[in-house]
């Protein structure tokens, strides 16, 4: 019997291995030990059959973790199709479907043996060397002494293993991480000779333990007891003797207190007082209809800012859990819409899980579990858990479906919206888009009539849209000179606000205090040693930053090249715009949420909810402060350089630019008095920025696919981007030269454009180049690309390839 095994190493295709005689035959989705080089580690069961014609001799299964599927069969087909769609590894896409914590894995470990220790070795030598590192005479990981002794993997593993056959070391396996990654805990009872224990010679402190442990037949859990003075050491004493047994019991690391406690921050009007508006009852008796129908359907629901999505989100998840079906809610970020998650908490207590990577991973694991056991009805999570274990589902629902964080930029490249679509397509559930902004493709494939199409013009409760205001920032520049940050409008908006005790929120779509350090003398900016871009100041750190690579330095105080002493400081970013609000209006409580101020874990929740409850005035921030927050009494959104993203050499800047000004300003006005956006640009005639200063998607809409349709860019086109690194420029160029011919086969059906150097053209170190293939079908160029790699294989670790990417830099 031949098993096909997915295991979580990169750039592996399925292996194959023996299933010992009389082994019953795993379950597809069961957890195996495979060896895989000198290794041995967890893999996934996909398939299984009779022999190999090939007469290949195969490495046997080293175990068998699971009685039954551990993985579903549903999301092991969903891993495979998303790994062949976005020509990724098998094993890495299968890995990203599980919970953290259940991977085993060997650790190749040497110690030193009597002969060892005893033999007459050169000095100086290599051999010397390992064998004097291993004198103590306990086991080390081999790994460890990669570092230790200066040498190479493969030369160390050669020389142990030599040793090993001398009988100087031996090599062992031992495996780390547990097949249970549920956290136990400790349960007393009392035995039935502990309840006759009456005649016995006890210390005090042991009667008082079993006095509390008679009055509880079921047990009563060690910490518990601790709490109560009564030790593990008493304990283990009267176990000790037969009186009392102690058993380890699962339990769940709940996580709906923390999110239950964000609660408080959507939920103005109580419970179930809401009464849908007559539009999003509309809406709702739809998407019944099309969840009723019991088979896949893609909907678009476009709906304004505010015009209350998340109301019908979990109206639709009732009926569908209702009629015994279990839902999927995909949110881009769940730290920054904690009121969707505690919406959903509201409706389903217990029966919801939360999926996402601020937790830790002993929570995940926990709420992992449930879900594949179906204790719960719902899920919320973030881009991975379109892969959570749910059966029966009935409804996939992708919250703010445009937003970018659902395209994983690293390997799998997948996109969560996407992969959660095919989801739905494989499940026979209903799949709805939501967003005031839909992304170029959902839309277009909603003209077309692929994806139904819902859309709710208006906000609840007849409140406005918030008005825009553009402010000319040439014409500001030429008033009051070129340090302007904050324009006059926008000054005096912001002291009216804070006078009347109303909230702003100030979007600056950059981080740090000054943007790049500049010497006067030599014409110098301070570059990143490792990528092709500036560093950025950071004052209060008093560091000079790479936001690629995180490389950073003291801020120089005069010019790295020259050695002049006029190095000056250019660009602002948010850390100068809090000053600058700060020093605007006395008093003023200002904060700042950008990935500089919540590098913590729970900082961004406890900074939102700080907001939320009055105490800051003024919310400044990057693109985090636009993400679907629902906060009643800002009244007030400015948008400091509303062009930051428009120049970047990127065919979605413009619809980034719209969907993110569209989405600022519909942070303001949310509660009873109407919301004001002032924006500051210096291209106030961009259609993204005219466009989305009247809010109309629609317009903005014609006039971009006009551009993409014009230019061959998706949604008119799918693109694949193929970027291939070197460790010189030269390097990467000629690699990529050499693939793009490979690929480039006649009556293939796509055009291949570049190479070029990427807009990046040094990244982390490594020098990079690109080209993009062009096409209607996917299939021929991805199978284009893979069968060009398959040719040059020394090539494949340098190599990135981007089906359908968000972002091309
Ligand atoms: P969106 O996601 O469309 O931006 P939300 O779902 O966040 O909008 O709704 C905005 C606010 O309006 C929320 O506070 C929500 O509780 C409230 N809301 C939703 N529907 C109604 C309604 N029919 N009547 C009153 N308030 C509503
Ligand atoms: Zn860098």
């Amino acid at each position: 019997m031949v098993i096909t095994v997915a295991v979580p190493v990169p750039f592996l295709d399925l292996l194959a291995y023996e299933l010992p005689e009389s082994w019953a035959v795993p379950a597809r989705g069961a957890r195996v030990l495979v060896p895989v080089g000198t290794r041995v580690t967890t893999g996934i069961v996909v398939g299984s059959s009779t022999g190999t014609d090939d007469g290949r001799v195969l490495k046997p299964i080293a175990d068998v973790l699971d009685d039954g599927p551990f993985l579903p069969g549903a999301v092991v087909d969903l891993a495979l199709w998303t790994a062949e769609y976005y020509a990724s590894g098998p094993g890495e896409t299968v890995a990203g479907a599980m919970p953290p914590g259940a991977w085993m894995k060997s650790e190749r470990q040497v110690r030193i043996t009597d002969a060892g220790a005893r033999a007459a070795v050169a000095l100086g030598t290599a051999r010397s060397r390992l064998l004097a590192a291993l004198r103590h005479g306990r086991a080390v990981p081999v790994r460890s002494l990669v570092t230790a002794l200066r040498r190479r993997a493969e030369g160390l593993n050669a020389l142990v293993n030599a040793l090993a056959r001398e009988g100087l070391v031996e090599v062992s396996q031992p495996l780390r991480g547990r097949a249970d990654a549920s956290k136990t805990i400790r349960v007393a009872s009392i035995t039935a000779a502990g309840l006759d224990s009456a005649d016995l010679r006890l210390g005090a402190r042991q009667r008082d333990a079993l006095a509390s442990l008679a009055g509880a037949p079921e047990g009563i859990d060690v910490p518990v007891l601790t709490a109560r003075g009564i030790d593990a050491v008493t304990l283990n004493r009267l176990a000790g003797r037969g009186l009392v047994s102690i058993a380890r019991r699962r339990v769940e690391r709940g996580v709906l207190g923390a999110q239950g406690a964000q609660g408080a921050q959507g939920a103005q009007g109580a419970q179930g007082a809401i009464v849908l508006s007559a539009d999003q009852a509309k809406v709702l008796d739809s998407l019944k209809a099309l969840a009723d129908a019991g088979r896949f359907h893609c909907a678009l629901l476009h709906g304004v800012t505010g015009s209350g999505k998340t109301e019908i989100y979990v109206r639709l998840a009732e009926h569908v859990v209702a009629a015994g079906k279990r839902v999927l809610m995909l949110v881009p970020e769940i730290a920054l819409t904690p009121a969707v998650a505690a919406r959903f908490a509201r409706a389903f207590g217990e029966r919801v899980a939360i999926q996402h990577s601020g937790l830790s991973d002993g929570e995940r694991y926990d709420q992992w579990i449930r879900i594949r056991d179906g204790a719960t009805d719902v899920v919320v999570g973030t881009r991975s858990a379109v892969f959570a274990p749910i059966d029966r589902l009935g409804l996939v629902i992708v919250d703010e479906e445009h937003d970018s964080s659902y395209k994983q930029e690293e390997t799998p490249r997948y996109h969560g919206r996407d992969v959660a679509v095919m989801r739905s397509r494989q499940t026979g559930a209903l799949a709805v888009l939501g967003s005031a902004t839909p992304s170029m493709e959902s839309y277009q494939n909603a003209l077309a009539g692929r994806y139904e199409r819902l859309t709710l013009v208006s906000r609840v409760l007849d409140r406005p849209l918030p008005t825009v205001r553009i402010v000319d920032m040439r014409q500001e520049y030429a008033d009051e000179g070129p340090g302007v940050i904050l324009s006059r409008a926008l000054a005096d908006a912001l002291r009216d606000r804070v006078s009347r005790r109303e909230q702003a929120v100030l979007l600056l779509n950059r981080r740090g205090y000054a943007t790049a350090v500049f010497c006067r003398q030599c014409a110098a900016t301070v570059e990143c040693p490792n990528c092709s871009v500036s560093l950025t100041v950071h004052l209060a750190a008093g560091r000079a930053r790479c936001h690629y690579c995180n490389y950073s330095m003291a801020l120089p105080k005069q010019c790295p090249r020259c050695a002049g002493p006029y190095v000056e400081r250019l660009g602002f970013g948010t850390e100068r715009l809090e000053a600058e609000v700060a020093g605007l209006v006395a008093g003023v409580r200002v904060a700042r949420l950008d990935r500089d101020t919540v590098r913590r874990r729970g900082a961004i929740v406890s900074l939102l909810d700080r907001f939320a409850a009055g105490e800051i005035d003024v919310l400044v921030g990057t693109q985090m402060v636009a993400k679907g927050h629902d906060f009643p009494r800002v009244t007030l959104v400015g948008v400091i350089s509303a062009d930051v993203g428009l120049g970047l050499a990127d065919f979605r800047a413009s619809e980034r630019t719209f969907q993110l000004l569209t989405q600022v300003a519909g942070r303001a006005g949310r509660g009873d008095s109407p919301g004001e956006a002032i924006i500051q640009t210096l291209y106030p005639d961009h259609y993204s920025i005219r466009h989305a200063c009247h809010q109309d998607y629609r317009a903005f809409f014609e006039e971009e696919i006009k551009y993409r349709t014009a230019m061959r860019y998706p949604p008119a086109v799918s693109l694949v981007n193929v970027v291939v690194r070197g460790s010189s420029f030269r390097g990467a160029l000629e690699a990529a030269t050499d693939l793009a011919r490979r690929v480039r086969t006649p009556a293939a059906g796509f055009r291949l454009l570049g190479p070029a150097p990427a807009p990046f053209v040094r990244l982390r170190g490594e020098h990079r180049s690109q080209f993009f293939l062009k096409g209607s079908a996917r299939g021929p160029m991805r199978h284009a690309v893979l069968e060009a790699l398959r040719s040059k294989p020394d090539l494949k670790r340098r190599v990135t390839i981007d089906v359908d990417p968000v972002s091309v830099l």
